[in-house]
């Protein structure tokens, strides 16, 4: 186990922000995780679990603790059952399924970052998300004791799982998928593929900085008497953030080099020399003018590590 010290987080964000972690190493096997978070342990520091970085938006002073990269690449195909471990990127097993001949993972495409990421965000597309697919997550618990839980003792929903709510570490995921039309799913995955090309920004993001708003959370009512389009949005039953926000007027707003996206409101982009405390700015900016206007409180997507 390579232990490496002062190692540069926005190395590791695909938001290109982020200071130093005073510890830092790669793991590649759930032997080397016990042996991170012993070592943790030992030397009194806290852990910080890091994926792909996709979904994080660190602090330019860096992380007090050590940070573990979840190297764990395990993908086993057993009819139509996948064990697949956290560090595996979505596209990769996205493709390694069709390639098997299997469907369900569509709604992945597109979404870049690691399944243990994926698995505490619940991250999805297009109204499915990974508890669609989810049979079994093996996990490290607050004590560190090897554990496992089935999909209904996750707590699942919208962007959520158990795991945003305890220090657990992902290691391994089982998944049921389907033998489907996998020829349709190929083109269905490349038609998504296109669309995202065109919609969102090539800038460096940590995607969608707030979740869509759910019907079941708002006065729909009171939002269209304020001029909210509700009927374009019955069919997921939710009002996407990125629609809000344009409608507030802030699309192209900046503050310093964090800019919200001219072509996805919902994306703060780093043109080049962005600073955490600017994003951090830029997003309660966001969140106050949201307010003040349409009455509605926005909610983070994305996970600050400041
Ligand atoms: C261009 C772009 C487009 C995106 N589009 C989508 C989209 O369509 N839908 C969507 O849902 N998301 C989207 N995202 C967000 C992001 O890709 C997903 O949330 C992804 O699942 C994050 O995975 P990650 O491995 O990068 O997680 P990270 O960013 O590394 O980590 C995110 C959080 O998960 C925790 N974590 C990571 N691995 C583990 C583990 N093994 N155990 C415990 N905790 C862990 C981290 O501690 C952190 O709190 C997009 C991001 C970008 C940049």
């Amino acid at each position: 186990m390579n232990i490496q010290k002062q190692v540069l987080l926005k190395d590791y964000a695909t938001f290109k922000i982020g200071g130093p972690a005073d510890y830092f190493v790669e793991v590649g096997s759930v032997e080397e995780v016990a042996e991170a978070v012993a070592w943790a342990k030992e030397h009194g520091q806290k852990i910080f679990a890091l994926g792909g970085g996709s979904n994080l938006l660190v602090s330019d002073l860096g992380f007090r603790g050590l940070v573990i990269k979840l190297g764990l690449k395990r993908l086993d195909f057993d009819g139509q059952k996948v064990v697949v471990g956290a560090g595996v990127f979505l596209a990769y097993l996205l493709n390694q399924a069709l390639d098997s001949e299997l469907t369900g993972l569509e709604f992945l495409a597109g979404i870049p970052g690691t399944v243990g990421g994926a698995v505490r965000g619940n991250a999805g597309t297009y109204g499915l998300a990974m508890d669609s697919v989810i049979r079994q997550v093996n996990y490290l618990d607050e004590n560190f004791n090897l554990q496992s839980m089935v999909t209904s003792q996750a707590e699942f929903s919208y962007r959520h799982s158990i795991f945003k709510t305890k220090p657990y570490i992902i290691l391994e995921v089982e998944l049921e998928l389907k033998s489907g039309d996998v020829s349709g799913a190929r083109t269905l995955v490349a038609e998504r593929l296109k669309y995202r090309k065109d919609t969102q920004p090539n800038e460096p993001s940590a995607g969608c900085i707030f979740k869509n708003i759910r019907f079941e959370d708002v006065n729909i009512d009171d939002l269209k008497a304020r001029g909210i389009e509700i009927d374009k949005f019955t069919q997921h039953r939710k009002i996407p953030a990125a629609y809000i926000i344009e409608k507030t007027g802030l699309k192209g707003y900046a503050i310093g080099d964090a800019q919200v996206s001219e072509k996805h409101s919902n994306y703060i982009i780093n043109k080049g020399q962005a600073k955490s405390d600017e994003v951090v700015m830029l997003i309660s900016y966001i969140k106050q003018q949201v307010r003040d206007k349409y009455g509605l409180q926005l909610q983070e997507e994305v996970q600050l590590l400041v």
